[in-house]
């Protein structure tokens, strides 16, 4: 029966975290196999070693050496405190291995500090999910806020409806949408109730526009919308008339009070000649035409 009985170090050794021991001199007394398959060092090259002495070297993402003045195993034999860090440490092969580490005191019958233990978990992994989340943000095409396309969306969109006119000659509007007065709105209610009202724009402009219209947030407070197949110039100012006035009609209510929200626009149907950019111009001349003649207004050229 007796031989069954697992003993201690054994266990240690089946956990998958690295786990060492130290005295109060940070000399190595204990080195689970975890942690020979994180930092590449044998149990046989650490053991009496003092952890400090160039053997893990934990340092911050910035390069910084924690070993002198910022150990959190030091700091924790100082002040009995349990202490978790994300650090690098250095693996027998020179590279860096970012992991976490827990730190706590181990004390002696008489309630001093005998030593501590650190168990640290490889981050490798973790890190590179994160970065790979990051990437995917980055190129992902919707805003986050608002849930309508993004600028690059926008962009990529307003490439694609200038291929399709000089290929197959259909045409497109493109309008420009800024609310009014906005920092107006951010100033007296507050930044959260800002993007509140931007997400109720968004929702707004999006139950208006047909299906195969395309709506995105082409920067801070402003929209862009393609409209691709209007008969001219009269039916581009009537679908956007209809938005302003929604809008217009629309309260967004805070503790109460009504909020009015109103939408300035500058709309033009694409030429023969234009490029994204000369289009671009325009539409921003007539944006700014609309907030020159009072706002809420709706201007096409
Ligand atoms: P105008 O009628 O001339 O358009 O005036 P305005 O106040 O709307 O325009 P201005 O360009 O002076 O201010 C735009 C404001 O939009 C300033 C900026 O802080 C705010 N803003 C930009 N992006 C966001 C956002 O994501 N959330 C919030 N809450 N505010 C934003
Ligand atoms: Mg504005
Ligand atoms: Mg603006």
């Amino acid at each position: 029966m007796e031989r069954l009985q697992p003993s201690w170090l054994k266990v240690l050794d089946a956990v998958a975290d690295g786990i060492y021991v130290t005295d109060r001199e940070r000399r190595i007394l204990f080195w689970n196999k975890g942690a020979e398959r994180i930092s590449g060092f044998r149990r046989d090259e650490v053991l009496g070693k003092s952890c400090a002495d160039n053997v893990l070297a934990h340092a911050t993402d910035a390069g910084v050496c924690l070993c002198e003045t910022q150990c959190p195993l030091a700091k924790t034999m100082i002040d009995g405190c349990d202490r978790e860090a994300e650090v690098n440490l250095r693996h027998k092969d020179g590279h860096r291995v970012p992991v976490s580490v827990r730190t706590s005191a181990i004390y002696d019958d008489e309630g001093g500090i005998v030593g501590a233990v650190e168990t640290f978990v490889d981050r490798t992994e973790v890190l590179s999910a994160l970065k790979k989340v990051d990437r995917l943000t980055e190129q992902s095409l919707v805003d986050p806020l608002t849930g309508v396309g993004n600028r690059r969306f926008g962009d990529r969109e307003l490439e694609t409806r200038f291929d399709e006119m000089r290929r197959y000659g259909w045409g497109f509007a493109m309008v420009l949408c800024d609310i009014d007065h906005f920092k107006w709105i951010n100033d007296e209610y507050g930044h959260a109730l800002g993007d509140k009202v931007l997400q109720m724009v968004a929702k707004t402009l999006k139950g208006a526009v047909r299906g195969f219209d395309f709506l995105g947030r082409w920067g801070g407070e402003e929209f862009l919308i393609l409209l691709p197949n209007l008969p001219g110039e009269e039916a581009l100012k009537a679908v956007l008339e209809r938005q302003r006035a929604l809008m217009e009609s629309s309260t967004f209510v805070k503790d109460g009070h009504p909020i009015r929200v109103t939408l300035s626009f500058g709309a033009s149907i694409a030429r023969e000649n234009d490029t994204p950019e000369t289009l671009y111009r325009r539409v921003d001349r007539l944006l700014y035409k609309s907030k020159q003649s009072g706002r809420n207004m709706v201007t096409v050229g």
